[in-house]
């Protein structure tokens, strides 16, 4: 691993401030997860290294009346456990419990799932489903962004020269909303994903679909939301038909490729099977919610 400076910046200024001097010669440390590899193999040789983990509450996990906090350095294993968030924000708990093994779930954090901006991201799409916003600090001040729109293809992100990923906010759910993240991976978690279907649905007293959401992992160059599906269920009270309509229209409105773990059409099978799971257990989630 070789890079000129580490730096352990104590304030968000102080952090924008070394980020701004190198530019695209910096590079945050988070967990270290999938940057380690990176260095050691020598794939990224940047000259400053910026470790976030003394920044004021980047780690914080804090739930009010008005929604959830995430700091950006918040570890998923905490994220995964934390019993505050069990009532409204269990998807989001789910989704980052789906990434990897106890060990890289110890270390890997929130912010660098989101920043890593992986297709196959696990953890940002309990974020997708539950509306979050990614707080941005920079040389000006912050900036917010919905988090569906913090990718702009794989790797890449909104993020600019100077910029860093502060922390998520998520706004508290309005009465009626279930949530659910599903993942498909051959070996189960410690595998990447071969599809991963997200769904928080609202549901009105009389069982109609108040609103929908449905994001989409390992599909398509970025995380992606199911837009089509998302209008067949608004409207509408749930019927197994009208399930399977929104899981085919997702399935058929994503654009995965074939690898080394699916085929592009087994991928578009699975977004089929793994939405309807997602949609069924959401919609069980919010007949129960208060
Ligand atoms: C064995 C193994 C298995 C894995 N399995 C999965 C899996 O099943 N599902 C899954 O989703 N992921 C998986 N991953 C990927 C990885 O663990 C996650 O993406 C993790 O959340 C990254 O977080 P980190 O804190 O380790 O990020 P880091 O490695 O520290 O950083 C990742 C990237 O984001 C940047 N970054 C980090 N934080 C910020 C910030 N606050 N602001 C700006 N830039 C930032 C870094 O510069 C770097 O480019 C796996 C990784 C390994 C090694």
């Amino acid at each position: 691993m070789r890079f000129d400076q580490y730096f352990e910046p104590a304030t968000v200024e102080e952090c924008c401030g070394i980020l701004k001097e190198y530019g695209s010669d910096a590079k945050i440390l988070a967990g270290g997860t999938d940057i380690v590899p990176r260095l050691k193999n020598k794939i990224w040789r940047p000259k400053a290294v910026v470790g976030i983990s003394k920044l004021p509450d980047i780690d914080t996990i804090a739930v009010s009346k008005d929604g959830l906090v995430l700091g950006a350095a918040a570890s998923l294993r905490k994220i995964s456990l934390d019993q505050s968030l069990e009532k409204n924000y269990k998807v989001i708990m789910e989704a980052a419990g789906h990434v990897s093994s106890m060990q890289i779930r110890n270390i890997a954090t929130i912010g660098g799932n989101a920043c890593n901006a992986s297709p196959s991201a696990d953890a940002i799409q309990g974020l997708i489903a539950m509306e979050a916003k990614a707080v941005i600090a920079g040389p000006d001040g912050n900036r917010e962004v919905a988090i569906e729109d913090f990718f702009t293809g794989p790797g890449t992100t909104v993020l600019k020269e100077g910029e860093f990923l502060l922390k998520f906010i998520v706004p508290a759910p309005k009465a009626g909303t279930g949530a659910a993240y599903k993942k498909f991976a051959i070996r189960g978690d410690t595998d990447i994903s071969i599809v991963g279907s997200a769904c928080r649905l609202i549901l009105k007293k009389d069982g109609t679909v108040e609103d929908a959401r449905i994001s989409l992992a390992a599909v398509a160059p970025k995380p992606i939301r199911a837009a089509e599906a998302e209008k067949l269920l608004i409207g509408k009270k749930l019927t197994e038909e009208l399930i399977d309509e929104a899981a085919e229209a997702a399935a058929k409105h994503c654009s995965p490729i074939s690898d080394q773990r699916a085929t592009a059409e087994y991928r578009k099978q699975m977004v089929r099977v793994w939405t309807r799971h997602a949609v069924k257990e959401a919609a069980e989630r919010a007949e129960q919610a208060e």
